[in-house]
Order: structure tokens, then C-alpha cells, then sequence
């Protein structure tokens, strides 16, 4: 199934302490209405079945995320908007916000809560925002379906957000934070995990530059290889980018063996993998010339028959 994280601008409205979109580069990046609607087609004719709005903050513009999400509708794809609600400052102003996706079409809502989105952005907005899904006064039409990403570094400091969201009968899932953008400063804690085979999906992302990558988050940004990093749309077709990310070896050993089992592979001992979050492990790998190197020779050979 080809989903995929579509960024129609990098522009955000707050400036969160842990945010991996920020990187080197700190102009704002915007597609043309007009080209973002001919690319979802294209997506739709090359079997695209879902997309994520996301990138910088997608509510900045409304009026034309509406026009997507209505084009998505129009193609059948299922339709997702990741937001950090900044707009749902009342009740009232969160249903008008809402009553438009809905009425476009939009399938699903995510909406971003830390405690670190939290230092800009009242908790309060998410239950607004939550509550309009679920019923809102201008929109008569059926509940519309929500999920709250908690992203937590699993520190002590975020048991109070979680408990709120329990305390608001909040649908939520926690996400570990990406140590990479302005979070790759962050202070590391010890990790107390058992040995995972850390295989990872690998969601494609389609930068407004029309730059599309293998991997929507850290790996977006391994800049001294550029591993994850497909082409360019003004060179290729999305369907022939999609197949790249489809059939290359290395990336379907990170989907289906795992980044430890490549680690090990790779000559990592047992106790250090284990030291290593998912993506830092990927980094340590994938952004290293000379180890890439190596891995890509032998993704179709050694690798291959490798167990541990
Ligand atoms: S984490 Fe999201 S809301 Fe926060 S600055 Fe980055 S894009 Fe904006
Ligand atoms: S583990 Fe690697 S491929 Fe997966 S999200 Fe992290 S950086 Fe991307």
C-alpha cells in the first residue's frame, strides 16, 4: 500500500525546542497551489491510497489545505492533516476549523502534543480541537476520526500531559522523541529496553522543493549520504520514485530484518545497538559514507542471508 507525508510548506507558527523539521536550512519552503493539486493526482493515478499533510504547521493554510484534502476525497485517498492545533483557541473557533475539513473530506486529524509544543500552545486547544472531531456545532455530519501523537522523551516531566490526556478521556499514542533537528541537542538518557529488532516502515515524504524521500523523519536529513533521498519530481515520475523506494534492498532489510539485526551484520556488538534509539542507530549506519558503502555492496549478498 503506497501512503506517503506530503509537505505543502515548511512555515510553522511556533518554534518547538524539539522539532526535527528545523535543519540547516532555515528558509521556509512552499509549493504552488496549483502544482501540490496536479502532484495528488499524479499520486492518486500511480496508487497513492493514503496522505499525510504535515511538514511545517498545514492550518497556516487553510484555505488551500482544504482544496487538497477535497481533492483526496474526490480520488478516494484517505486523507490525514498533522497539526499542533494552535488554531482551536476556543471551542467555537475550533469547530469552524474543523466544520471545513470536515465538510472537505478529511479523514482523519492528528494532532501533536509534547510538553514541549505545550511551552507555545495551550493543552487546552488539543481538547477543543478533540471535542470538535467528535461532534461540532457547525458541521452535522458524522464524528470525524482523531488521534493525539504524545511525543515523550519517557522522563518523569511528561507523567503530568499524559495524565491529562487520561483525565480528558483523550485518544492518544506516545511517540519517542527524534533526537535530530533542534532535538539532537537534547541530553541523552540511559535506554532500559530489551534487544528489538527495530524494523521500521519507512513512510516516503514529498518535500515542497518536490524532493521525495524514503523516510519522513530523521532520515530525511542524513545529509552527508543523502541515503534516504529518491529525486526530484522534475526528473521522475512519483510512480518511478515510489518504485525506488520499493525496490531497494537495503531500504526492504530496514522494513522487514530490522536496523539491529543490520547492526550486528554491520559488526555492532549486542551492548551497543541496545544504547542506540531507533533512528540514531540508523544514522550511525546509513549517514556514515564509507559504512553505507559497505552495506549497499552487500545488501543483495551477505546481508541477505543474515541472521542473528
Ligand atoms: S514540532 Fe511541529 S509544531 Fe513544533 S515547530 Fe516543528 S513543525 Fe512546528
Ligand atoms: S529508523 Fe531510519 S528509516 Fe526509520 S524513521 Fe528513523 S531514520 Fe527513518
Amino acid at each position: 500500500m503506497r501512503n506517503i507525508a506530503f509537505g505543502y510548506s515548511t512555515r510553522c507558527n511556533v518554534k518547538c525546542a524539539h522539532c526535527v523539521a528545523a535543519d540547516a536550512d532555515p528558509q521556509n519552503t512552499k509549493m504552488e497551489l496549483g502544482r501540490a493539486k496536479e502532484i495528488i493526482v499524479e499520486m492518486a493515478e500511480a496508487g497513492v491510497q493514503g496522505i499525510s499533510f504535515t511538514a511545517g504547521e498545514p492550518f497556516i493554510y487553510l484555505d488551500d489545505l482544504c482544496q487538497m484534502v477535497r481533492l483526496c476525497h474526490q480520488y478516494g485517498i484517505y486523507s490525514r492533516v498533522v497539526s499542533n492545533c494552535s488554531w482551536a483557541k476556543t471551542p467555537e473557533l475550533a469547530d469552524e476549523c474543523i466544520a471545513r475539513l470536515k465538510e472537505s473530506g478529511l479523514s482523519q486529524l492528528r494532532m501533536s502534543y509534547s510538553r514541549w509544543h505545550q511551552e507555545n500552545i495551550p493543552r487546552q486547544n488539543i481538547v477543543n480541537a478533540a471535542q470538535s472531531c467528535k461532534s461540532c456545532k457547525n458541521c452535522k455530519k458524522i464524528a470525524m476520526d482523531y488521534f493525539i501523537s504524545f511525543v515523550t522523551d519517557f522522563s518523569q516531566q511528561d507523567d503530568p500531559f499524559e495524565q491529562f490526556l487520561r483525565d480528558h478521556n483523550l485518544i492518544y499514542f506516545p511517540e519517542p522523541v527524534i533526537f535530530a533537528g533542534r532535538a539532537g541537542a537534547f541530553e541523552r538518557k540511559p535506554l532500559r529496553t530489551d534487544f528489538q529488532a527495530n524494523c521500521c516502515p519507512m513512510n516516503p515524504y514529498f518535500a515542497p522543493t518536490q524532493d521525495m524521500y524514503a523516510c519522513c523523519d530523521a532520515g530525511s536529513h542524513f545529509t552527508r549520504t543523502n541515503f534516504f533521498h529518491l529525486g526530484n519530481l522534475k526528473n521522475s515520475s512519483i510512480d518511478q520514485l515510489f518504485r525506488q523506494s520499493e525496490t531497494n534492498s537495503l531500504y526492504n532489510h530496514i522494513r522487514t530484518m530490522g536496523i539491529s539485526s543490520i547492526a550486528s551484520y554491520a559488526g555492532y556488538k549486542a551492548r551497543e545497538i541496545v544504547q542506540y534509539r531507533k533512528c540514531e542507530l540508523c544514522e550511525k549506519m546509513f549517514n556514515n559514507p564509507v559504512m553505507l558503502a559497505r552495506l549497499l555492496q552487500e545488501a543483495d549478498a551477505g546481508l541477505n542471508e543474515w541472521h542473528r
